[in-house]
């Protein structure tokens, strides 16, 4: 089998499990070799029936002292009996499952598998697997793949798939040199891959993520150097000096700059002027307030007659941009359009035409900006806003809509600076590193579900003062189709928990663009009092008005996701509240989760995250909601990305030349690594 083939060459897949696979991105024999594991099942050791604790899953030996009983509820026919060992005893029940009544014996010793769960006050175990000796034997120890579904699709089903296309599979010769290889002690692609699916061990699921996560970034780093060639100190002919309008937008603001925008308009300003390209990223935690300082550089272009751009990830961010640039600068005189997918051909083109005819001025959009129909009449500044959201290579296509125009990154990702220098190449870097002075710190909780009816009071209360809500709802893995109808469950039964007069709303993924925009305009306005959403509204969003935020199910999120989702609130004056709800309150949760209400510094929540996880954590939640990575996490897997960047450098530029020649798909999977977006 090779990469391309088509699934349908593995045996038991047909017509109808190709379409489910479909669902989950996977056509070719490639791709479900890519698609690894979200987490493992480890068969421990069998335990002492007095240890198990809920929520973990446990492997028993015991025996029946008495017959089972069946009882039938609505229907359903359950067994249930006491099984016991010398330290005690636990309730074991199976559903539907009526035949065991005969096979299981009194007196006979079993094995057996599942989770320990809470019914009526009393720890039991629903519906465990029973094993023989050897069974248990042979699998102790051993790491399970558990993978992301699809409704229809069961894990067993994409395992088998998985071992039966890796059996049969041509691995291409491994393209990471044997010198880097063994430099770095890193595991052959094949190996990793095997591995990846079906590790032996925890250490070998270590080594194998260890070789997918630097080769990941190992061919990130090269497409960065590839792309940057000789920017850095490129003269421009742009010179750009701030003048009269500066001033009069600084006071139109109902504020004083920070120190930290201060400085990081200082920084624009110079560079602006300087005669040489700028290559900037202002790097600030979530509501420090960059938007302004990007502000401040788009009139600057403006004002010297020059036409500037902001590219943001979402249409409701950019909207949101567009109108809140309009109130400042139309006074002005200033032309501002707004571009992105959702607007009519028309429009489109009559924004496109204005553009091209040098009739605007600032253009605020989307990906839309990039797209090969638009151009420029001059485009002397470009701002990517929430730059972890787009691929760098989206970044060079809008540059490459002017002539070396200066460019201004901002990111909220809270990186080190090491390694914002790798992964923002050669940019440099200015920091606000204050939180405007009119703000109270984010209260926060982090509770268990239980807490859910006074939390709803609580929201309640602050509604009726005026304020407004964020619930994000449950995370679906399965798929956007069932992430929506999660969301119109959860706001149907909260608005029969809250009394009518509360305002509520739903914002998701599968909604039309304009029907998301109308929604966030109306949230914006206040005419909506809560507004449930999946994490479309991570990015950006701006309403100083919202005071709660409640997250359902936050310890699925990583840590420093749940810090840019916090982020939506806090922005004004009022106190603000996050309230983290989390499905399970194990030990392990709970202390990640207090990391979160213990600070409100991004820096800090990212550095005590990766060192309660420590590195090689198996159940690696995705940390930083960047995009350009399939495995890799820039927090967790700073060593190996320290290392890969070490490695494509030393490569030289021959020396890529030279990998490429030798590997043909080379180039185009290095393109991946820089040109993947999400568009949301
Ligand atoms: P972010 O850095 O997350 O993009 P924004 O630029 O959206 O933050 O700013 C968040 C909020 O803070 C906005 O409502 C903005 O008007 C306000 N803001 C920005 N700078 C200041 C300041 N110096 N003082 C008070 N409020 C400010
Ligand atoms: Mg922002």
């Amino acid at each position: 089998m090779k990469a391309k083939d088509s699934i349908r060459n593995i045996k038991g897949i047909g017509e109808k499990s190709e379409k489910l696979f479909k669902k989950l991105g996977i056509t070719t024999v490639e791709e479900l070799l890519a698609f690894y594991p979200r987490e493992y099942d480890i068969f421990t050791k069998i335990q002492p029936i007095s240890t198990v604790r809920e929520g973990e899953t446990v492997i028993l030996e015991g025996s029946f002292p008495a017959r089972l009983k069946m009882a039938s509820v609505h229907g359903l026919k359950i067994i249930s009996g006491l099984l016991r060992d010398s330290s005690g005893q636990i309730q074991v029940s199976w559903y539907n499952m009526p035949y065991l009544m005969k096979t299981i014996k009194v007196g006979m010793h079993y094995i057996l598998r599942g989770k320990i769960v809470r019914k009526n006050g009393f720890l039991q175990t629903a519906q465990p697997k029973i094993l023989t000796q050897q069974e248990y034997a042979n699998q102790l120890g051993k790491l399970q793949p558990v993978y992301p579904l699809t409704a229809g699709l069961t894990n067993h089903a994409v395992a088998k798939a998985v071992s039966l296309a890796l059996a049969d599979y041509e691995f291409e010769p491994d393209f990471l040199p044997l010198e880097i290889r063994k430099k770095y002690d890193l595991l052959l692609h094949k190996k990793a891959v095997h591995a990846i699916h079906f590790p032996e061990s925890r250490e070998e699921y270590a080594r194998a993520r260890s070789r997918l996560v630097f080769e990941e970034f190992f061919l990130f780093s090269l497409a960065l150097h590839q792309m940057k060639g000789q920017k850095h100190e490129a003269v421009s002919k742009y010179k750009l000096v701030a003048g009269r309008r500066t001033e009069e937008l600084l006071r139109a603001l109902p504020f004083e700059l920070t120190t930290g925008q201060k400085g990081a308009w200082e920084d624009v300003r110079r560079d602006l002027q300087s005669g040489f390209v700028m290559n900037r990223l202002i790097q600030g935690d979530v509501g420090s307030g960059k938007t302004v300082v990007a502000l401040l550089a788009l009139l600057c272009a403006a004002e010297n007659g020059h036409q500037a751009a902001i590219m943001v990830p979402t249409e409701v961010l950019a909207k949101q941009h567009y109108e809140e640039f309009r109130k400042y600068l139309e006074p002005m005189g200033v032309r501002i359009a707004l571009l992105v997918g959702s607007m009519t051909a028309a429009a489109k083109r009559e924004a496109g035409a204005r553009i091209a005819g040098r009739e605007t001025d600032i253009i605020v959009g989307t990906h839309a900006l990039i797209q090969e129909k638009v151009s420029y009449a001059d485009l002397a500044l470009i701002v990517t806003d929430e730059q972890h959201r787009f691929g760098v290579r989206q970044r060079e296509m809008l540059s490459e809509k002017g002539q070396r125009p200066h460019m201004l990154v901002m990111s909220a990702t809270p990186i080190p600076r090491t390694l914002a220098i790798i992964l923002y190449g050669d940019l440099d870097v200015s920091l606000i590193d204050v939180l405007p002075s009119n703000r109270l710190p984010i209260k926060n909780c982090a509770v268990g579900t239980d807490y859910r009816p006074q939390a709803y009071r609580f929201m309640e209360k602050q509604v009726a003062a005026g304020h407004q809500v964020y619930i994000i709802c449950p995370m679906v893995e399965e798929s956007e189709a069932m992430e929506a109808e999660n969301v119109l469950d959860y706001t149907n039964s909260l608005k029969e928990a809250l009394p009518p007069s509360v305002r509520i709303e739903s914002l998701h993924g599968k909604m039309k663009a304009q029907q998301k925009n109308d929604i966030m305009q109306a949230f914006s306005e206040g005419r909506i009092d809560i507004l449930v959403s999946t994490t479309v509204i991570e990015v950006g969003i701006n309403v100083p008005n919202a005071t709660v935020m409640m997250i359902e199910n936050a310890e699925r999120f990583g840590l420093a996701q749940l810090h840019q989702l916090r982020g939506r609130v806090g922005r004004g004056e009022a106190q603000s509240y996050c309230i983290f709800m989390a499905g399970n309150t194990s030990k392990e949760t709970m202390e990640r989760l207090q990391i979160l209400e213990n600070s409100n510094d991004g820096f800090y929540v990212a550095k005590q995250d990766l060192q309660l996880r420590g590195p090689g954590d198996l159940f690696g939640i995705r940390q930083s909601g960047d995009l350009y990575f399939r495995m890799a996490d820039i927090y967790q897997d700073a060593r190996e990305l320290k290392q890969a960047n070490e490695a494509a450098c030393a490569l030289g530029k021959d020396g890529v030349t030279l990998l490429c020649k030798k590997y043909e798909g080379l180039r185009s999977i290095m393109e991946e690594y820089t040109g993947d977006v999400k568009t949301l």
